[in-house]
């Protein structure tokens, strides 16, 4: 009995002793920084855009846009090479997903700095501001988002756009697209009065389209930033993300990215 009781006591204590040791190890282990795997992989993979014009879109099969060439100054300075980029296409919907399982070393993809965002994954300082506007047929006799109540309204699954039109206007019928071509090819056909998006994003169809306008007025502010993993091993990365930030307002290159994509 004596025996037994010990054997019991002794087991428990071994137990103990190798899950503090486990807990202690995992504890030690610490994963590669990413600046680091980067670097041995040789080139860096930013999640983009392909379908919203002037900011990441495909032209003959090749990444081009204002989001692209940030992507590229950033390759250049981290890799002296600004063609060691892997593109991914992301969507605002799985833009926070596929950075957070590793897929993407940084999202560039007219992505807005909110707090619930802030939850899941880390911004760099914002280098673009764009707001929140409304795209209707123009034919249409709509004005504002007033008058778009119990109407169909087109919105991007996961978009700011998406949660701030249920606050602004409940009583819209809000239809949510994967992408922009998605939601352009409905208000076409009929199916939605309007697209609700970024000002910047929704011009891109009113320049190229004369079936469709911009209305005037702004309903938000919409602060773009670069998305990062908000762990420890991006730290680094973040903060070298920031200094290309700055270097790009000092040394002009934002200004001048602005013209080349028309974005003033
Ligand atoms: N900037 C908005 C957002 O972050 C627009 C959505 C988009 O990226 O297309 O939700």
């Amino acid at each position: 009995m004596k025996d037994k009781f010990w054997i019991i006591i002794i087991s428990i204590v071994l137990v103990l002793v190798y899950a503090i040791d486990y807990k202690l190890d995992k504890a030690n282990s610490k994963s590669e920084d990413t600046i680091k795997t980067i670097k041995n992989r040789g080139y860096i993979i930013v999640g983009v855009k392909t379908d919203t014009r002037p900011f990441g879109y495909l032209e003959n099969g090749k990444n081009v846009g204002f989001d692209i060439d940030i992507a590229k100054y950033i390759a250049k300075d981290i890799l002296h090479d600004s063609n060691k980029v892997k593109f991914v296409q992301v969507t605002p919907s799985n833009r926070l997903y596929l950075l957070n399982v590793e897929k993407v070393d940084l999202v560039i993809a007219t992505m807005t700095i909110t707090p619930e965002r802030r939850n899941i994954i880390a911004f760099s300082k914002p280098y673009f501001v764009a707001g929140q506007a409304v795209l209707v047929p123009s034919g249409s006799s709509v004005k504002s988002l007033g008058d778009l109540d119990n109407k169909n309204v087109g919105v991007l699954y996961g978009s700011t756009a998406e949660k701030n039109i249920r606050i602004i206007l409940p009583s819209v019928n809000v239809l949510g697209y994967k992408t922009y071509h998605d939601a352009y090819r409905a208000l076409k056909a009929g199916k939605i009065a309007a697209i609700t998006s970024d000002d910047t994003i929704l011009r891109s169809y009113a320049m190229t389209d004369s079936s469709v306008k911009l209305l005037p007025k702004r309903y938000t502010k919409e602060l773009y930033a670069i998305g990062l993993r908000k762990n420890e091993e991006s730290k680094t990365l973040l903060k070298i993300v920031n200094i290309n930030i700055t270097n790009m307002v000092h040394d002009g290159t934002l200004t001048q990215l602005k013209r080349k994509w028309k974005l003033n």
